[in-house]
């Protein structure tokens, strides 16, 4: 695989496994078991309640986008190519958001409010990016 010019997450105890997963093609949040509220991004102790009883789940991968830009300049080195790119925040069906991009779109097409799924784009041996796609 070529050389990746973009920045990589920093993956630790806490996210291992969600990366682990994207890998598999599997988008999982995680869940409290004492509130059931669903937690993203990934931690040890429930947002909510401050349980520690926290436990993966596997996402629907489908939500809609809640915000989004457009970057017509670049984020760094390795953004030169994409511009423009969109950079969205996705409200999932379980309710968290995530903070990605909207692939193969046309730009003049994204609202907010519209229906998204995840793809999976491995850009690296190690890591796989979850990335959405608007829904036809
Ligand atoms: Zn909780």
């Amino acid at each position: 695989m070529g050389h990746y010019e973009k920045p990589l997450p920093a993956i630790d105890n806490d996210t291992r496994y969600f990366w682990e997963q994207c890998k598999k093609e599997k988008l999982v949040i995680q869940q409290c078991e004492t509130c059931s509220n669903y937690i993203f991004y990934p931690r040890s102790i429930c947002p909510h309640c401050m349980s520690e009883q926290v436990i993966w789940v596997e996402s629907t991968g489908r939500g809609v986008i809640y915000s989004y830009t457009v970057a017509r300049r670049p984020g760094g080195p390795g953004f030169q190519d994409d511009v423009p790119y969109v950079i969205a925040l996705i409200e999932l069906n379980e309710g968290v958001r995530m903070m990605s991009t909207i692939i193969d779109c046309n730009i003049s097409d994204l609202a907010c409010d519209i229906p998204v799924e995840v793809v999976f784009d491995e850009v690296t041996d190690d890591v796989t990016l979850p990335k959405f796609k608007l829904i036809p």
